[in-house]
Parts: C-alpha cells; structure tokens; sequence
C-alpha cells in the first residue's frame, strides 16, 4: 500500500465528484445517490477507461459499475452507520487509497406490529436451532459477489401500494426487534412477483421468519430477495430477465398478512429499494 495515493485521490476525486455532482441525479442506470444509513452512496472513481478499479467497504467487495465511461462504486451504507465519514478502500492501477464517503444523519420512524404467531416473537429452543442454521445461509446469500456487471435501473416487483418503507425501526408485540429491512408491496396471495432486474436465482428455501423466499443475484454483489411468498417458480441457477415471474406473493414465515417483503443488499448490506427505481416525476 502506498501512503502517496490517499494524497494523490482525494483532490482529483473531490473536483470529479463535483463535476458530476449534477448528471447523478438524472442518470438512467446508476441509483440514486444516498449517503445515509441504508441508503447508496455513488462514488465516481478517477481510473482509466479499460482498467476496473476495485473497492471495499471493511472487508466486503463492494460494487463498481461503469457507465458512459465513467467508473463509479455503488456503496451500500449499513443502517446503524452514525453520521460522518466512512472511508472507502480503492484499488486502481496497482496503488490503494482511501475515499471518504460523508454519510449524513437519517432517522427511520418507528413501526409497531401485532404478531399473531408468539413463536415469531419470542422463538422456542427448537425454532432457534432452525433459525441459527438459516441465518448462516441467509448471510450467504446476501454477501455473494459474483464478477457480472449489474442491471441497475428495476422495475417494482410487484403493483401495489408500498404499505411500509424501508428502515423503519419495529417492535412486534410491544418487543424492539431488528429494523425493517425491505420495501413491503401490499399484494394479496396469488399476485406474480416479477423480477425487476436480469439475474441468476442464487438462493430459493422456506425460513423460519422470511417463509418461502427467493435470492437473485445481479452481479457485483448486487442481491434483490423475495420474501413470504406463496408459490416458487425458479430453481436455483436459473437465468432471468427482467420483468419474468418468480413465484406469488403470500403470507408464509413471520407477516401480519400477506405482502411482498422485498430486500436489496448491496456488499452485503440492506440498503433501500427505492433508491434503484426510476424517481417519481
Ligand atoms: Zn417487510
């Protein structure tokens, strides 16, 4: 690691930053840049045209995209990020340097759910065996970097109202639990989920809290799920297109009706779905 490159980057980053500061906003494939907990931040990356620069967030790889010649990573900011500088590791033509993203303060509002199921509350010593082994595969599953370049410009897998938004921090039955971490569609039983980018299905199982669930992988660490479905249409391995069916929305796993859960991770991360979805005009 050279010491020079965090002095060399910096400036030259800041000036392209600000050069681009405004084509963000309106670029048809890139998310919209976010520097918030959960959200995505797009960081323009000084690297010549054919020659990938690589990034990091901690010890996770984090994605780079290129679009009309210009390289940008698509950072995901985990949700209990406090605000400040979070310094991204980049790698570019053999030098190392590190890229501080400011990430600013967001508050998510609090949520507070009725469960029917008490097991969904407070498991039982079987049910957290189940749990402990499913986490580990879920974990997997969000973290896997594959080399493809990634469709970033979804459509909503789903139509339907977005009944509640990503972030929100919960209580279910009165009990603080982890924060929402997904864009709920209030669909009913039945209704077709649709992939809203091209993928491979990573992952497909039934899980303790997310019942009947798929994983596609966009590539770059880019990983959209499905959750509390009714039907699985895919099989792991699967090629996908846009806008091709993965199963029916339900109610399986830990709901207090049937919804889509929806979840997008990005270098491991849960970051908002909403960010990946043309803005509303
Ligand atoms: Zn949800």
């Amino acid at each position: 690691m050279r010491s020079t490159a965090i002095a060399d980057m910096r400036p030259v980053l800041l000036t392209t930053l600000l050069a681009l500061a405004g084509s963000i906003q309106g670029a048809q494939a890139a998310p919209q840049n976010l520097p918030v907990p959960g959200g995505v931040a797009v960081v323009p990356l000084n690297a010549p045209k054919g020659q990938a620069p690589k990034a990091r967030l901690g010890d996770a790889p984090v994605a780079v995209i290129q679009e009309r010649g210009r390289w940008l990573a698509l950072v995901g900011i985990p949700l209990d990020t406090p605000a400040g500088e979070l310094p991204l590791t980049v790698e570019s033509g053999g030098n190392t340097g590190f890229v501080p993203i400011s990430v600013r303060d967001k508050t998510y509002p609090v949520q507070r759910l009725t469960v029917r199921n008490p097991r969904h509350v407070n498991p039982n010593p079987d049910d957290e065996v189940r749990i402990a082994r499913e986490t580990s595969v879920l974990t997997q599953a969000k973290r896997h970097f594959s080399a493809a370049a990634p469709q970033t410009d979804f459509q909503l897998p789903a139509q339907g109202r977005l009944s509640s938004r990503f972030g929100l921090r919960r209580f279910f039955n009165g009990e603080p639990r982890n924060p929402h971490n997904g864009l709920d569609v209030a669909v009913g039983t039945g209704t077709p989920i649709h992939a809203p980018a091209a993928g491979t299905v990573l992952n497909t199982g039934n899980y303790f809290f997310t019942g009947n669930t798929v994983f596609l992988d966009h590539g770059q660490g880019l990983i959209t799920a499905y959750m509390h479905l009714s039907r699985i249409d895919v099989r792991e391995g699967d090629r996908i297109a846009q806008g091709q069916q993965l199963g029916a929305a339900g109610a399986t796993g830990r709901v207090t009706g049937p919804h889509l859960h929806w979840a997008v991770f990005l270098n491991g991360t849960a970051v908002e779905p909403e960010a990946f979805l043309a803005p509303k005009r």
